[in-house]
């Protein structure tokens, strides 16, 4: 069997065109523009990379975009204050605290400072807890991308085994939520997990979330499972130079699948436009307006 790719590049492209119509929308209906502030603390190159390329395409689908840059020896006070001038501005309908944050500053505490209707990044703990009872929250960007481009491909998820390997905060776990929300049954796999590749070979649905590249081999996967690689890793070409690679070995497991993202073009672009869908839907509910429809969980 070859694999169906799926392609999170054009996936996200259409979804970003969905928020741009709805935006549109909210400012010839309503007079309303929604706003996306993101909060970078000191200079870490990737970090910049990811807020200019955030910017950019906020401003794309027609919202209003605030970056505010600080030094990286930002005291926590003043880095809270900034919060809660954002939380009170009306132009401003989604929050983001680009992390990691420098040393000195306590990421839980800084997060959980925002506003959870503004959280846009679903880090609040308040959003945690409302996705774990299944209840309306703001959900994090990537597992949310990654449940569109299942549904997209499924139609539904109900009764399939999914194994999600990979429990952190950010990934693995809301997107474990997620697809049991979606009536999946669902594995968390992690490092202490016995037999993965048994575990691995269950698997309906194989979300890998590791960060070890290409650790995942095609003879660990289902003959027609759909593989959603979230891994973003870069390593050393032979010939010089470097690539980027999943936490999947692609090839081989291209050759059993029924589908997979690639990497790069899958799980990555989904990412930014969630969240750029997470600021619409933040605008619509702080307006009591409905929200666009298929752009949340
Ligand atoms: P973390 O490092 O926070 O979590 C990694 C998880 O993988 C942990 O739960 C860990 O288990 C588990 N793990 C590590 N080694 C093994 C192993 N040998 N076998 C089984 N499980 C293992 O990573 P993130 O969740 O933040 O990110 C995961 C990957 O996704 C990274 O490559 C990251 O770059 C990428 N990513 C991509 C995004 C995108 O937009 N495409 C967004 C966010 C992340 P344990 O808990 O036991 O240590």
């Amino acid at each position: 069997m070859t694999a169906t790719v799926i392609d999170g590049k054009a996936f996200a492209a259409k979804v970003r065109g969905q928020v741009g119509e709805h935006v549109a929308r909210l400012k010839e209906e309503q007079g309303i523009k929604p706003g996306l502030a993101v909060v970078l603390v000191g200079e870490d190159p990737a970090s910049q990379v990811y807020v200019r390329s955030k910017g950019k395409m906020t401003v794309e689908v027609g919202m209003a975009s605030f970056t505010h840059r600080l030094a990286a020896d930002t005291s926590e006070a003043d880095l809270l204050t900034m919060i809660d001038q954002l939380n009170a501005d009306p132009a401003v309908h989604g929050i983001l605290v680009q992390l990691p944050l420098p040393g000195h500053l306590d990421s839980d505490l800084v997060i959980n400072r925002i506003d959870p209707a503004k959280d846009v990044d679903g880090f609040h703990i308040s959003n945690v807890g409302l996705l774990g009872t299944g209840q309306k929250s703001m959900v994090p960007c990537t597992p949310l991308g990654c449940l569109m481009m299942l549904r997209d491909h499924h139609g539904s998820l109900s009764g399939l085994h999914a194994v999600v390997v990979g429990r952190s905060n950010i990934v693995g776990k809301p997107m474990a939520q997620l697809l049991l929300g979606d009536s999946c049954t669902v594995t968390i796999a992690h490092s202490r997990t016995k037999d993965l590749p048994g575990m691995v070979k269950q698997a309906d649905i194989v979300v890998a979330a590791v960060g070890r590249p290409q650790m995942i081999p095609g003879d660990w996967i289902k003959e027609g499972a759909t593989i959603i690689d979230v891994g973003i890793n870069r390593i050393d070409k032979p010939d010089g130079g470097t690539r980027l690679v999943g936490d999947v070995d692609y090839d081989s497991c291209a050759a059993v699948a029924g589908a997979i993202t690639p990497v790069p073009g899958g799980v990555g672009p989904m990412t930014i436009a969630c969240l750029l869908a997470n600021t619409v839907t933040a605008c619509c509910r702080a307006h009591g307006l409905s929200e666009p429809e298929g752009l949340t969980a």
